[in-house]
């Protein structure tokens, strides 16, 4: 079934924004910057941002307003660099 309403799909516009951030902000934290680190980060961050969710068609990407939109580019900054010194200090391996 290829019609419209099997390429929606629902999309937090808070996490958007964070992905478009959270690789300078770890490098910039000095955290270490694997997977597991980086998930982590982002987890943390997260939480710290009431979820904002749209529809999208898969695929479709969110215009640089509609990011902008759902937070300041200064929380972000500030939760990410936050998250990322935790993880910094306390990264889960070896
Ligand atoms: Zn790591």
């Amino acid at each position: 079934m290829d019609n419209i309403e099997s390429r929606l799909e629902l999309v937090n516009v808070a996490e958007g924004m964070l992905d478009l951030y959270l690789d300078p902000l770890i490098l910039a934290a000095g955290c270490c910057n694997c997977v597991r680190c980086r998930l982590d980060v982002k987890a943390i961050a997260l939480n710290d941002f009431k979820a904002h969710y749209v529809v999208t068609e898969r695929g479709e990407a969110m215009s640089r307003a509609m990011l902008a939109a759902s937070q300041s580019v200064a929380d972000i900054t500030m939760a990410i660099t936050k998250a990322a010194l935790y993880v910094k200090g306390r990264p889960r391996h070896k």
